[in-house]
Order: C-alpha cells, then sequence, then structure tokens
C-alpha cells in the first residue's frame, strides 16, 4: 500500500514538474508614448534586432482615448474602455462625487472603478503566477484582483534596477517563480510631452529605452529558462505635437452657464448643473465647433466605443488633431503647455504606438500591419492556453497569426 502511495505521489510531482515546464513565460514591456514610428529613427539598434528576429506590427492602435491609463487597461483586459471602466486618466463619480485621478495614490488602489478582469486574474485563477513591475491598475487593492508580486508606483525608481528585479524574479525557485511579468518606462512619454516629438530631447529617450530593451534582453538570453521565455514591447499610444494656434478655452465659451469640467487637452468632459444648462450649453458649443466637435454623450459616433459608460460626462468635447482643449485655469497660465500630447482618436497614425513580440511562441521576422491593443488579452491567454472572459472586445481571430504554430 505504502509503495502504491509513494508511486502516485512520485507520478504526481513528475506531471506538476513537467507542466510548470512546458508552461510559456511571458514578459510585456511598455515604453509609454514611445510613438510607432520611433523605430525608423536608426537610433534603435537593439529593438530593430529583436524585432527582425521576432513579429513587428507596423502600428498598435490604442483605444480613445489614446490616454496611458485607459490603454494600459484595455491592452490588459482586451476591453475599451467604455467597457474597463478608466474611461480617462481622470475621471468623476458624478453619483457619489469621488474622483478618480492617476497622480491620487489612494483612488487607483480602489477596486470599484476597475469592471475589466486583468489578464494577471484570469492567469492567476489558471495556477500562473504573475508579477508586475508597474502598470496602470497592478496597485488594485483586492488581492484577487492584483498580481502576485506588486511594487508601488515609483516615478523616478532606477530603470536598470526595475529590470535586474525582473531578472532576479525569473531565476527564483520554480514554485515562486512569476510566468507573467509587467514592466514600465515613462521616459518617452514624459520628454515627448516636455520637448516635442522632433527633439533631441524625445531622441535621447529613445535611444535610452532602446538600450533599457537590449540590457533586458541580454540578461534574459543568459537565463536556465531562455527557450522559454516571449516578450512583447508595446506601447500605449503615439504623440502629437500641439499647434499653439488651435488652443481653445472651453469655459470662455459657455461662462453664463453652471457646470463642471473634467480633464483637458484632446478630450474634456462636461457635466452640466441642470437639464436647462446641458441644452444651452451644447447648443453654445455646437455653434462655436472650431478645433473640436462637441457630443452629447449618446450621439457620439460609433467609431470611438466611447459614450456607453456611466461615468462619461453628458456632454464631451473632442478636439481636432494638434488642438488642445483648455480651461479658464489652463488658460491663465497663458497656454503654457507642454509641446506634445496625445489622447486623440485612435486611428490617427500618431497616436499609435508599437507592437513587438519575440520568442518561441511568435513567428520570426514577420512584418504584420497595424494589430489593436485590445487583442493582446487574448492573444495572452492563446500563449497561456487559457480561457479567456468572454465579454471582451478583443478577437483572438484578429491577432492569432503572429503566432508560430509549431
Ligand atoms: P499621461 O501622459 O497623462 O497619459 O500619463 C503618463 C504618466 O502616468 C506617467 O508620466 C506616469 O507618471 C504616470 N503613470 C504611469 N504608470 C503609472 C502607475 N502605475 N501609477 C501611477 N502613475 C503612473
Ligand atoms: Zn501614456
Ligand atoms: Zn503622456
Amino acid at each position: 500500500m505504502k509503495i502504491k502511495k509513494l508511486y502516485f505521489a512520485l507520478v504526481f510531482i513528475f506531471i506538476s514538474f513537467l507542466n510548470l515546464h512546458s508552461k510559456p513565460y511571458v514578459i510585456i514591456v511598455s515604453f509609454d508614448g514611445f510613438r510607432w514610428d520611433y523605430l525608423n529613427r536608426n537610433i534603435t539598434p537593439n529593438l530593430n534586432e529583436i524585432l527582425n528576429d521576432g513579429v513587428h506590427a507596423l502600428s498598435l492602435r490604442p483605444s480613445f482615448p489614446s490616454k496611458t491609463f485607459p490603454n494600459h487597461i484595455s491592452i490588459l483586459t482586451g476591453m475599451y474602455p467604455d467597457n474597463h471602466g478608466i474611461i480617462s486618466n481622470n475621471i468623476k463619480n458624478i453619483f457619489n462625487g469621488k474622483r478618480y485621478r492617476i497622480g491620487n495614490n489612494k483612488s487607483v488602489t480602489e477596486p470599484e472603478w476597475y469592471q475589466g478582469e486583468f489578464f494577471w486574474e484570469t492567469a492567476e485563477r489558471n495556477g500562473i503566477k504573475t508579477a508586475s513591475y508597474f502598470w496602470p491598475g497592478s496597485e488594485i487593492s483586492d488581492t484577487l484582483r492584483s498580481p502576485n508580486k506588486v511594487k508601488p508606483y515609483e516615478h523616478n525608481f532606477p530603470f536598470i534596477n526595475r529590470i535586474d528585479t525582473v531578472v532576479s524574479w525569473l531565476k527564483l525557485p520554480i514554485q515562486e517563480r512569476p510566468q507573467f511579468i509587467t514592466l514600465y518606462f515613462h521616459e518617452t512619454d514624459s520628454k515627448g510631452h516636455d520637448f516635442g516629438t522632433e527633439s533631441d530631447e524625445i531622441n535621447e529617450a529613445i535611444a535610452l529605452v532602446d538600450s533599457l530593451a537590449g540590457y533586458l534582453f541580454k540578461q534574459i538570453q543568459e537565463l536556465p529558462i531562455k527557450d522559454s521565455v516571449n516578450i512583447l514591447f508595446v506601447s500605449d499610444h503615439g504623440m502629437q505635437n500641439i499647434d499653439k494656434n488651435k488652443i481653445v478655452n472651453v469655459e470662455e465659451l459657455i461662462s453664463q452657464y453652471k457646470y463642471d469640467l473634467v480633464d483637458s487637452g484632446p478630450l474634456m468632459q462636461i457635466f452640466p448643473n441642470s437639464e436647462n444648462d446641458k441644452e444651452n450649453i451644447y447648443a453654445e458649443l455646437k455653434r462655436n465647433e472650431k478645433h473640436f466637435k462637441a457630443y452629447l454623450k449618446n450621439e457620439l459616433p460609433d467609431y470611438y466605443h466611447f459614450g456607453k459608460h456611466p461615468l462619461i460626462a453628458p456632454i464631451v468635447l473632442i478636439a481636432d488633431y494638434e488642438a488642445y482643449l483648455v480651461n479658464n485655469r489652463i488658460s491663465k497660465r497663458n497656454y503654457d503647455l507642454s509641446a506634445a500630447t496625445h489622447g486623440y482618436a485612435k486611428d490617427h497614425i500618431n497616436m499609435h504606438g508599437i507592437f513587438i513580440a519575440n520568442g518561441p511562441a511568435f513567428n520570426k521576422g514577420m512584418k504584420t500591419g497595424t494589430i489593436w491593443n485590445i487583442d493582446i488579452y487574448p492573444l495572452l491567454c492563446e500563449l497561456f492556453k487559457i480561457t479567456p472572459r468572454s465579454n471582451i472586445d478583443g478577437k483572438i481571430d484578429r491577432i492569432r497569426f503572429i503566432l508560430n504554430n509549431e
């Protein structure tokens, strides 16, 4: 009897061991605001080498609005912001007065804002360990919905140390080792905003993140599990220089009415104080529709996939390409704006980011057209052979062709 038990225990251990070994590792790296065409500037030797050996999409199409939190969360939930709930970097809950702001450490941890299921939650339910060295939403306070390992966001934490930690996670004993890891760097977004898309500073930032990609890749090649590691390099959106002749102070147009404004830039949301104010504000904005379009929430074209979520304001303004919407407070600062921004409609090519995939699961030397960021979540599920949520917007059939079927 004892021998039989021992035999089954050994078989069980052996099968678990095989399972752990047969599953892939996936690292998803985000370079915030890395525009699709920055790879063509001849300053990214590492990324170019990595993409030549893997899959390179012409661009990665963001979801609307092409902002940081909405898109990182679309990438890992497979949903448009309208469905996952992070409809902007700033959200106002008109029903209870609460605010969500990316600079507010507490609000980003509150589970109520997040209606999508992040890939790390799907993975963990399927017995896959996950870890995050930063990703919007990763600090959600419900441990059932967060990665197994999480780092609280620290903007200035040295980039190399982030990579060293990720590599050290991949050296952990197999039972503790995460198989899915996220990693994030803001540098290209910050320099793009501050100095514009044609500046020396953005080129230095591009070269810097390229060297980080090279450093990470080299470290991984030295690991015993190197042949099971897949890496995705993505970005949440691109960047567009602002035309200072297309700045509109929306408050000057509607000063006689009562309202609350949320956000500025390519997207502005207006919460009128009354039904009457709503009609008047909308009519006034329609009369002055220069460099932007005004929409009633329920009239937003389907194209945006934006307008159904209960927390979207009754009136939504979308700036034309290169234009910028401001409020009185920003206007008083004499339009001391960033040089460039993002948030515009998802089909403006300069809003597109990058998509590079390298590793045993992917085709080699494959160039594809544009890929949609909502399709990455079902791609991750396919990589790990687990079932995605059925209520997502992403589709595996649009992206499966990049996988190596061997
Ligand atoms: P934006 O350009 O306004 O869409 O947002 C970019 C900024 O988001 C970055 O400069 C970071 O400071 C911030 N950010 C990115 N990831 C996180 C995070 N996980 N937690 C808090 N802030 C973040
Ligand atoms: Zn961003
Ligand atoms: Zn940005």
